[in-house]
């Protein structure tokens, strides 16, 4: 059980280094028309990328009106915003990915944030076991983090905790909620349908921790909050890496669907837009997204996030690839047993082979002939793979941009000085994923928009942010 600091992160140098398909030496007239056949189908040409922000806009309205639609634009109950001059020490409780972890986060003012972390492995019986023996976990992981970093309360007051807990939960208030169903190889038995703050809570109580649940948090809301303690006029967090999802600040009034408290003037909004157009009336897709999709776990949902996200790329890549092999326009018609299996080819390979600007595609060469076993590569075979690889990483972007061109323009955030934080590898490591954003929305809005709204690397969102979200939900009551 290390205890790992979180480094605070920079956004990487790492631009692509695009190739032109007017420079690659064809083999063949078919091999050409088949890479311009793929470029067609894969460019989100300015006009389309307009229509689908017009129906992102559609998608956000009818989410806002009720409940049920295709983006659940889902009520966070976190009201007010937050300036950086808050101070304090608040715990986080991040649980729903590989390794649960416990955050300590000590809010200094003036946008300051230190942070101690403990990360800690939950046993596989555990995640699929009896639901009381899970939260139970959590609770002595709480305990034990506080042990070791020799943290007490004074007197008897209680550590407030933000508990960002990654599955879909229907929230019924800042710390109150209903777990839809469970995600990600988790099943403990008998929690569908229940509460997970409750069930912390009692956790916490029965070991007398002086701990208190302050919030439920989802991460798209905790990135923003996270944002916004050093940039006070940030509007939107977006998640970017294995899934994708984002949150935006709403006026109350708009939310015509929410029947709670109206004397806050707005709250944040849980898009779940990775699920926008389920209806397929928009969206480009390809054969080679519709060969993923029904190959994974959820056929027919989450569409957009299956063309923008971290666990999907690679795979449509492979796609590609594969497609073009069987026609004998790659690789000589050979295959690789490696590439042969699904998921093998890892949305990382996909930002080594961008940033690869060597006149031999050297990189490229590593990643298909040392990793992927291929016996054999051309520099023609290597500069097709690199402009496959930049046509589907391009589309992610572009499409990303058309998501949040729609908030953008929904909130008319574009027009003031406004920021928007990410999280996640994708945004983090792909190469000038960035750039395809920013060239995205001015194609909307114009080179204004270069001025007003900044998009930068948000940190932690599931530990910062959900601290934060303590803090507020704090505020709020008091
Ligand atoms: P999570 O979303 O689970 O919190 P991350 O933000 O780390 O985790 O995102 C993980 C996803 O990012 C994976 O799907 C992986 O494919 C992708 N990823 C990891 N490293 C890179 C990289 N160097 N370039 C592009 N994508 C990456
Ligand atoms: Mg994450």
């Amino acid at each position: 059980m290390a205890s790992t600091p979180i480094a605070s992160k920079i956004i990487p140098k790492a631009a692509r280094v695009p190739i032109d398909p007017a420079q690659i030496e064809y083999t063949s007239n078919r091999q050409k028309n088949a890479v311009e056949a793929l470029i067609n189908e894969f460019t989100i040409y300015p006009q389309l990328l307009q229509d689908i922000k017009a129906n992102f806009m559609e998608g956000m309205n009818k989410g806002l009106k009720k409940d049920g639609e295709t983006m659940a634009m889902v009520t966070s109950y976190v009201m007010g915003r937050l300036d950086g001059s808050e101070v304090g020490s608040y715990l986080a409780l991040d649980v729903g990915g590989t390794n649960l972890r416990v955050v300590a986060v000590h809010l200094t003012g003036g946008g300051e944030i230190t942070t101690r972390q403990t990360k800690y492995r939950i046993d596989e019986r555990l995640k699929v076991g009896d639901a009381k023996a899970l939260f139970d976990f959590m609770a002595v992981c709480v305990d034990s983090f506080l042990d070791e970093h020799q943290i007490t309360v004074r007197g008897d007051t209680q550590f407030e905790l933000g508990f960002t807990f990654s599955f879909p939960v229907l929230q019924t208030s800042i710390n109150r909620g209903t777990l839809i169903t469970w995600t990600k190889g988790f099943n403990a038995a008998g929690m569908v349908g229940k509460d997970p703050v409750a069930y912390l809570q009692d956790a916490f109580n029965r070991r007398h921790l002086p701990v208190r649940v302050a919030a439920l948090v989802n991460d798209t809301v905790g990135t923003l909050l996270a944002h916004a303690y050093n940039h006070p006029d940030t509007c939107m967090g977006v998640i970017l890496g294995t899934g994708c999802n984002g949150a935006y600040i709403e006026k109350i009034e708009n939310i015509t669907k929410w029947k709670g408290d109206a004397s806050a003037e707005e709250m944040i909004i849980n898009m779940e837009f990775g699920a926008f157009d389920k209806e397929r009336v928009i969206l480009p897709l390809t054969m080679f997204d519709n060969k993923m999709d029904r190959k994974s776990v959820n056929p027919n949902k989450q569409i957009l996030e299956k063309m923008i996200a971290g666990m999907y790329l690679g795979e449509i890549t492979r796609n590609i690839l594969l497609n073009l092999i069987d026609r004998r326009l790659l690789f000589e018609g050979n295959i690789s047993p490696d590439l042969n299996q699904m998921w093998t080819f890892e949305t990382a390979y996909m930002s080594t082979i961008e940033a690869d600007g060597s006149a031999t595609l050297h990189a490229t060469r590593k990643i298909l002939e040392s990793t992927l076993n291929f016996s054999s590569t051309t520099i023609n075979d290597r500069q097709i793979v690199k402009l496959v690889v930049q046509l589907v990483g391009k589309r992610a972007a572009r499409l990303s941009a058309a998501a949040i061109a729609g908030v953008l323009e929904h909130t008319g955030a574009w027009k003031q000085k406004a920021a928007i934080g990410i999280d996640g590898s994708l945004f983090e490591y792909y190469p000038s994923f960035n750039t395809d954003i920013m060239d995205g929305l001015e194609e909307v809005f114009g080179p204004v928009v270069r001025q007003n709204v900044s998009i930068g690397l948000a940190q932690d969102g599931s530990g910062v942010g959900a601290a934060l979200c303590a803090l507020l939900a704090a505020k709020h009551s008091n």
